[in-house]
């Protein structure tokens, strides 16, 4: 008698967990693989993290979408971990479990006035102009200056996207709520604002060099730009050069201006109903490298505060957590708790190393992890336990399916082909579940959707 195929379940559709699909049917001509997500929507933060007006990285969509062409693999879309299927269910019914969850949290500036209205995280902004149906929308009402606190990718892509032109928006898969809230907003000043100088900003060149470089928006450096320091790399050297040659830029008659500050802090968002000003510190370095304030204060006016300062990972029921990293603890990606090694466990991703690199860096991220997860395959125990369809399915809640996602994609396609934009994103719970349960009547996902 022959061994059965060995199962493996990866939870989240994202970058990280179909490069480890990938990387799983390659080690293996026996593997199954069933991949959950909450969404009905695969791709996780490439459909809804990369700005929709960086047209060029969609195309990686068509290699994540590899691994559903083999009869190896099944989408179990519309699953949430915890509540429809539990992990010690995954942990009986698959001989692996490899955690691709992502970090859908976000950090927080622990300053006075955070909570007012106008003050929200980049991620709830990206969500909502990349069209997360759990997105909230976002209103640029009597918003004339946003302020983004952090030097990353995140603030440029969010103050790229406030100064860009609409009509080059519309040329993208915006819903479009969106690109109406986008198109007719009054924002004439976005600042950018790091704690340190640009010589530590983690934005990259090519992403610098774009916002820079918009039509019709002048840059306004507020620091002078240092020196190379000798320990500079490339990407560093290539920022400063970029920063040097956006202070003499004069654009004539701006529509906009794009404020770069570095060596600042906030303290504080002021006003009573909503954010109406803030209070930055200038900054230095201690002895240690730490940013300290230097005490010498500004108030800029401002009604929209997005903060850019990171992504944290969300702790994963019945699936260890360290709070203080936010990541699942593991070792080399093989997951790990106080007590020692969990055989059987694997994590992939921003939630195995936090929310550091670009997407590609999750192909070989998740590589090394599938590598670690194949070696011990053969010693670990057989499942005992029945799999994620059989018991979605024995509880009368059926997950959606590829071919559901497949109808998603030819409805956003055929409402991009009506607009000449490469897609329109189907944003909203409703249309979703009204595409979804199409050929469903009656299910549990009908009655969800009322
Ligand atoms: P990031 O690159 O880690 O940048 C976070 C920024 O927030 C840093 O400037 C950091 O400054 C600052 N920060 C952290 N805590 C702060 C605080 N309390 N007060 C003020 N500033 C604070 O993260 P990200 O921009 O969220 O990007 C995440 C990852 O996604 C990155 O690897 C990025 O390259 C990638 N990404 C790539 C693209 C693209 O390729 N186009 C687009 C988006 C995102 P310190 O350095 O001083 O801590």
């Amino acid at each position: 008698m022959t061994a059965p195929s060995p199962r493996v379940a990866i939870v989240g559709a994202g970058p990280s967990g179909l490069y480890a699909a990938g990387s799983l049917l390659k080690g293996s001509d026996q593997v199954r693989i069933d991949i959950l997500d909450c969404l009905p929507t695969p791709y996780g933060l490439l459909r809804y993290g990369v700005a929709p007006d960086h047209t060029s990285m969609q195309g990686i969509q068509r290699v994540l979408a590899e691994p559903f062409e083999s009869d190896r693999v099944r989408f179990f879309g519309m699953v949430e971990l915890g509540s429809d299927i539990t992990a010690d269910e995954l942990r009986e019914g698959y001989d692996a479990v490899v955690y691709a969850a992502g970090a859908s949290e976000d950090r927080r500036l622990d300053v006075r006035g955070e909570h007012l209205p106008g003050s929200r995280s980049a991620r709830e902004f990206v969500a909502w102009y990349c069209g997360h149906p759990d997105a909230e929308a976002q209103s640029l009402a009597g918003v004339d200056t946003a302020i983004t606190f952090g030097v990353g990718n995140v603030a440029v892509d969010v103050a790229r996207i406030l100064l860009a032109d609409p009509d080059h928006l519309a040329t993208t898969d915006m819903p479009p709520p969106v690109l109406d809230e986008l198109g007719a907003h009054r924002v004439a000043d976005v600042w950018v604002v790091g704690r340190r100088g640009p010589e530590h900003a983690t934005f990259t060149t090519t992403e610098l060099r774009e916002l820079l470089a918009l039509d019709g928006v002048q840059p306004v450096l507020h620091d002078p730009v240092p020196d190379d320091p000798v320990d500079a790399d490339r990407r560093v050297r290539q920022n400063l050069a970029a920063l040097r040659e956006a202070a003499d830029r004069v654009v004539e008659e701006p529509r906009a201006r794009l404020h770069l500050a570095f060596w600042r802090r906030p303290v504080e968002l002021v006003g009573a109903s909503g954010v109406r000003a803030v209070v930055l510190e200038r900054t230095a370095l201690d002895e240690a490298g730490r940013v300290v304030g230097t005490g010498e204060r500004e108030v800029v006016g401002a009604q929209l505060v997005l903060r850019a300062i990171g992504y944290r990972g969300k702790p994963l029921p019945g699936v260890p957590f360290d709070p203080e990293a936010g990541v699942v603890p593991n070792t080399d990606g093989r997951v790990v708790d106080a007590a020692g090694p969990r055989p059987g466990e694997y994590v992939v991703g921003w939630i195995k190393r936090g929310p550091l690199g670009v997407i590609g860096t999750n192909k070989s991220d998740a590589a090394a992890t599938v590598r670690n997860l194949l070696a011990d395959l053969a010693d670990l125990p057989a499942p005992t336990g029945p799999d994620a369809g059989a018991l979605l399915a024995d509880r009368g809640r059926p997950a959606s399916t590829f071919a559901d996602w497949e109808r998603i994609d030819a409805e956003e396609q055929a409402a991009g082909q009506r607009f000449g934009r490469p897609r329109v994103k189907v944003a909203t719970w409703h249309a979703l579940f009204d595409l979804v349960r199409h050929g469903r009547p009656g299910g549990p996902l009908e009655r969800e959707a009322e």
